[in-house]
């Protein structure tokens, strides 16, 4: 099995880390800055049976120039070609405005699987995480919800296993 898999998330969510868990490899640029990883950055997660091509999305914000708008259109492009969208949200943070735009922009996405992960559960006692999903799932239908430590790597795996069923 191979395919195409996105990551978006508003910045600091761990979008980075997440990818650089998945692969064991240090691709991604790790910072800070929102907007560091301008270009798409492909990692790739390999194993005896799977291949995933990671897409780190950063232009999913909403734009306040002419290169913003440049980056949306790409990454809507982006989101409509791969199997799979990671939607990475921190659980310890209410959900926000940025969360918000970039659900509204999955919600046009058709026929691509989204995956809501909740992610630095390492932060918070697990009974808190239930009622974050609720509140994410009045928002709009996820095909999976997976809570993971992109830090840690818990569940890592079990994400890329559940992801790997639609490729
Ligand atoms: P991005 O902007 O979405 O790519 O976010 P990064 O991957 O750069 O992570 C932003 C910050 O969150 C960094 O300081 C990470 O170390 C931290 N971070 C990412 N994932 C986790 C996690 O699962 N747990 C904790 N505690 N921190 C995390
Ligand atoms: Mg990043």
């Amino acid at each position: 099995k191979s395919g195409f898999v996105a990551i978006v998330g508003r910045p600091n969510v761990g979008k980075s880390t997440l990818m650089n868990q998945a692969i064991g490899q240090k691709i991604a640029i790790m910072s800070d800055k929102p907007q560091t990883t301008r270009n798409k950055i492909h990692g790739v997660y390999t194993t005896d049976d799977t291949q995933i091509v990671f897409l780190d999305t950063p232009g999913i914000h909403k734009p306040n120039s002419k290169l913003g708008n440049y980056m949306v259109k790409a990454a809507e492009g982006a989101l409509n070609e791969v199997d799979a969208i990671l939607f990475l949200t921190d659980v310890t943070e209410p959900i926000g405005g940025g969360d918000r735009y970039i659900m509204e922009q999955l919600k046009k996405v058709t026929d691509t699987p989204v995956f809501l992960v909740l992610n630095k559960i390492d932060k918070i006692h697990p009974e808190a995480m239930l009622p974050v999903i609720e509140k994410f799932r009045k928002q709009m239908d996820f095909t999976e919800i997976v809570p993971v430590s992109a830090l840690q790597g818990n569940n890592v795996n079990a994400l890329l296993e559940q992801v790997s069923k639609y490729l």
